[in-house]
């Protein structure tokens, strides 16, 4: 392991020593985010609120590949004790990636209030409590990288994306007060902004895309989805994870409160 860890700093990727939890981690960017910053060198704690063997495999299995501490703890993003717990279970962490995230479609006067309520509590008040978790013990190192995934939808809007797109404004708005909070104190606290990706989320939302517009699956992908993404290309989970490694490396010690947007193009529109 510690042979391991030289390598990887030899590598002048340097996140060796440094444990990451990453939220929502057992599928799409989350699973991408959690993949580049093992093969950086850091601990991984992956997450998500099922419990089930093949998580913990999951996590097995990426640590091996990458010659590094890997684990899965469950706890459900929706309930702020368990968000907390998370942290205090992982033995707290220098790098916390706030990415769990759900999405729901619907004009708003039919916006179901438990799909309002459950989107606000897992992609925004989750990072609220990791957050508030996470920050003492970074503190007491003087050295830490809050990253959170909000998404182009935290700088923009489109229609039937109510709870989302609050949501993710809310993300933009609480990293740039924790950079604030904790400014000259080695701790960052950034957003990365995709663009589309095409990942579980984004497939399941595919089907009520096609419902709430009336068009077919390749019409929602072509003329709804990357109509606003300029390069009309998604983006990967890979570049989302070299994103976060980015902001975890020295060169963004001095990037803090902003955001990141890897989108094709879409908010330069
Ligand atoms: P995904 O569905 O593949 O992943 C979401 C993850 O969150 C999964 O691991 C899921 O198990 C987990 N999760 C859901 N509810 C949870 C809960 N209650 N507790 C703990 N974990 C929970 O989707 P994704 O596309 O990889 O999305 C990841 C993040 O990226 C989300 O915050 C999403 O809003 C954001 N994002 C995605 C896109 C995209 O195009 N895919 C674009 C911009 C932003």
């Amino acid at each position: 392991m510690i042979l391991l860890q030289v390598q990887h700093l030899e590598d002048g990727m340097g996140l060796g020593g440094k444990r990451a939890i990453i939220t929502g981690s057992n599928s799409g960017i989350g699973l991408g985010v959690a993949e580049a910053l093992a093969a950086a060198g850091a601990e991984v704690v992956l997450n998500s609120f099922t419990d089930r063997a093949e998580d913990h495999e999951l996590a097995a299995e990426l640590g091996a590949r990458h010659g590094v501490a890997a684990r899965y703890i469950a706890a459900d993003m929706s309930k702020g004790a368990e968000c907390r717990a998370l942290v205090e279970k992982a033995g707290g962490c220098d790098i916390l990636v706030n990415n769990a995230g759900i999405q729901f479609v619907s004009p708003i006067e039919e916006f179901p209030v438990d799909k309002w309520d459950a989107i606000l509590a897992i992609n925004l008040t989750s990072a609220f409590h990791t957050i508030a978790a996470a920050l003492p013990g970074m503190r007491a190192k003087g050295w830490g990288r809050v990253v959170n995934v909000a998404s182009a939808h935290g700088l923009t809007a489109s229609p039937f994306k109510s709870a989302y797109i609050a949501a993710k404004h809310g993300v933009v708005g609480l990293s740039k007060t924790v950079a604030l909070e904790m400014a000259g104190q080695g701790i960052t606290c950034n957003a990365i902004c995709p663009g589309y990706v095409l990942t579980p989320l984004v497939e399941a939302q595919i089907p009520e895309q096609m419902k709430v517009h009336g068009m077919d699956r390749e019409t929602v992908i072509r003329e709804v989805m990357l109509l606003r993404q300029p390069s009309r290309q998604f983006a990967t989970v890979e570049q989302i994870g070299g994103t976060a490694v980015y902001l975890c490396s020295s060169a963004a010690d001095q990037v803090t409160g902003t955001t990141i947007s890897v989108d094709g193009g879409w908010t330069a529109l």
